[in-house]
């Protein structure tokens, strides 16, 4: 890609050697006219212009404010982008003010990744810093906070790379090959954080269950879970079938119900 515009971390952006860059969901495709660029969804790659709606920045937040279903998108990141737009940005500036709507901070974000030592924020110091409801999320274990982590930072739900360690003196993990690059953990990591602590002093139930009655339980989880990412709104984790509440909930019931295999005909 051309080198515009002179911006530190969007020049080093554009030094990618491809003809086209995909950055998370999203196309940045040079034009003939080298000043200029042309952004649209990976998943529209070969749509013809007459199938794309032409969008200018403002129109741009609405396309990325919302997903199929018309629910707000709290985390950019969220592989939920819509299709059916197409975005020309005039030189870097403009290139730079689309990104900052589509994955706002991602540029600076990839930019500062390339450092060292990198600017990342543990898990444990995110946490231990925060104050009033959040404060009980410090209490969390480091085993907690990696399952917290595997299910809230996997793809089906941010497309970012996560960047930071559980612990502060853990050692920084390898850099992600990605460009979208997550240095510190976000609110809607807190946000679980907060809910899985809040659970950890409710009382618990205890129950007997044969082991393969528990697997259908975990197999009408997995169902739920993926039914319920169309209805439930991505950070409400009071509701019970928020599908990253879900999830946390298999990953605890999968950890100690593991697969039995039955024999045929059983
Ligand atoms: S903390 Fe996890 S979910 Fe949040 S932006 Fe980073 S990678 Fe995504």
């Amino acid at each position: 890609m051309k080198q515009p515009w002179n911006h530190p971390a969007l020049n080093a952006f554009c030094q990618f050697p491809e003809k086209e860059l995909q950055l998370g969901q999203i196309l940045i495709i040079p034009l003939e006219d080298e000043e200029r660029y042309e952004i649209r969804h990976a998943s529209d790659r070969n749509a013809s212009l007459e199938d794309l709606q032409n969008c200018n920045s403002s129109e741009l937040r609405g396309w990325v404010a919302t997903d199929a279903l018309g629910r707000f998108r709290p985390l950019k990141s969220a592989p939920s982008l819509r299709r059916g737009w197409r975005h020309e940005c005039d030189r870097a500036s403009g290139l730079w003010e689309a990104l900052s709507i589509i994955y706002p901070g991602a540029i600076g974000d990839w930019f500062a990744s390339q450092r060292e030592p990198s600017p990342l924020v543990s898990f444990r110091s995110f946490v231990d810093r925060q104050t009033g409801m959040y404060r009980g999320a410090a209490k969390l274990s480091r085993t907690e906070a990696e399952q917290l982590t595997a299910v809230c930072c996997a793809d089906r739900h941010c497309l970012k790379s996560r960047y930071w360690p559980i612990e502060t003196e853990d050692p920084p993990p390898s850099p992600p090959e990605s460009q979208l690059v997550c240095l510190e953990p976000c609110q809607l990591l807190l946000e679980l954080a907060r809910r899985r602590a809040k659970t950890a002093l409710e009382p618990t139930l205890t129950f007997k269950l044969p082991k393969s009655e528990a697997q259908s339980i975990i197999e009408a989880l997995k169902t739920l879970a993926k039914e319920s990412s169309a209805d439930h709104r991505v950070a409400d984790f009071s509701d019970p079938q928020n599908p990253r509440r879900l999830h946390l909930l298999l990953d605890q019931l999968e950890s100690q119900f593991p697969r039995q295999t039955e024999a045929k005909g059983e």
